[in-house]
């Protein structure tokens, strides 16, 4: 063989290899999270491994209706969502095939799984009260219940119930206490509300330091990206307000998950668990926790500060994975309940 045509043969194999490589070495990703610290840690995934991150953000409902209509053909191949009751409506409409993981079943206690592994928790939130420092003592507070009760009048500030964290809030209470009597507590609530429910949970811890209203519904980890914000404004509320945790002397304070589910129709499986893998590593765990203010779930990372000055906490212990059916009710009670 004449060196030039070696050349030339040598030249196809490398266009072959690197096409092979171009579909190999991406993962597609959609993503109802919205944070920089995601973004941050896909570009260091991609530097570590050389897999690719394609990433599509939206609604997370609107991702599920596109994971639904693109079926077989969808580029996804993991879904990532801010909230557990989209986790298990995933799985439940089949869109979601098991994670095989001996790291992920080694890292993360099965109770922030799904049975079949069909998603896994990434991070944690609980849905606190937040009160001001002035104006209300802890000892006035005991449970999402008694927020219904008359000496709440006017006093309580939390966002629409289309929000995702409110049906998940919604879901886990109806599981505890029956529909009729979360229903009972909805009307209460409403009746209690501060204004008409508008703006995000951030939005609601202004509201309280605004003088609108005393208590308000939240994440937690919105209280460390206002402790921390770069705008002052937004410090000055952090330090008028506290965290409380309900029920802590009954079921516990409900505990959202922030987690990620493989697609049904990911035929990419190596990479894409590669990716979930990244994510519950100890360095992605600690960077959500100290960077975003969520819990881990990696049961070897530790509470950055922030998270252990705000205190250990007993959690509701509902397991998220059957919440399908109260997430339908959920949307009943609001209604019935007029909080829109
Ligand atoms: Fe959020």
């Amino acid at each position: 063989m004449s060196p030039k045509r070696h050349l030339f043969l040598l030249a196809f194999a490398v266009l072959i290899f690197q096409g092979c490589g171009v579909d190999e070495d991406v993962v597609n990703i959609y993503s109802g999270r919205h944070y920089q610290v995601d973004e941050n840690l896909f570009r260091e995934f991609t530097e570590q491994t050389g897999i690719r991150v394609n990433l599509v953000k939206a609604d997370t409902d609107q991702l599920l209706n596109r994971l639904e209509m693109e079926g077989a053909n969808t580029p996804a191949d993991l879904l990532i969502t801010a909230d557990a009751g989209r986790l298990v409506t995933a799985s439940a409409k089949g869109l979601l095939q098991p994670i095989h993981s001996e790291m992920v079943d080694d890292l993360v206690p099965a109770e922030h799984r799904d049975p079949d592994n069909r998603w896994t928790a990434m991070t944690m939130r609980a849905r606190v009260i937040v009160y001001h420092k002035d104006r209300v003592s802890p000892d006035d507070l005991s449970t999402y219940e008694a927020l219904a009760d008359p000496a709440w009048q006017d006093r309580v500030l939390v966002r629409s119930s289309q929000n995702h964290y409110n049906q998940t809030l919604m879901a886990s209470i109806i599981a505890a206490l029956g529909r009729e009597d979360a229903e009972a507590w909805a009307t209460g609530l409403v009746g209690n509300m501060a204004r008409s429910p508008r703006g995000n949970d951030r939005d609601q811890v202004k509201a309280i330091v605004a003088g609108l209203g005393d208590v308000a519904i939240v994440n937690t980890y919105y209280m460390g990206l206002l402790r921390y914000s770069t705008n002052p404004e937004e410090r000055r509320v952090a330090e008028q307000t506290r965290i409380f945790f309900p029920n802590q002397d009954g079921r516990g304070t409900h505990v959202n998950y922030s987690g990620i589910g493989l697609t049904k129709a990911s035929g990419n499986i190596e990479n894409a668990t590669r990716l979930i893998e990244f994510m519950i590593s100890r360095d992605a765990q600690q960077r959500l926790a100290e960077v975003n203010h969520e819990y881990p779930v990696n049961k070897e990372v530790e509470w950055p500060g922030l998270l252990r000055s705000w205190g250990n906490f007993k959690a509701d212990e509902l397991p998220l994975d059957q919440l399908e059916p109260y997430l339908q009710d959920a949307m009943f009670v609001f209604n019935s309940a007029g909080w829109n």
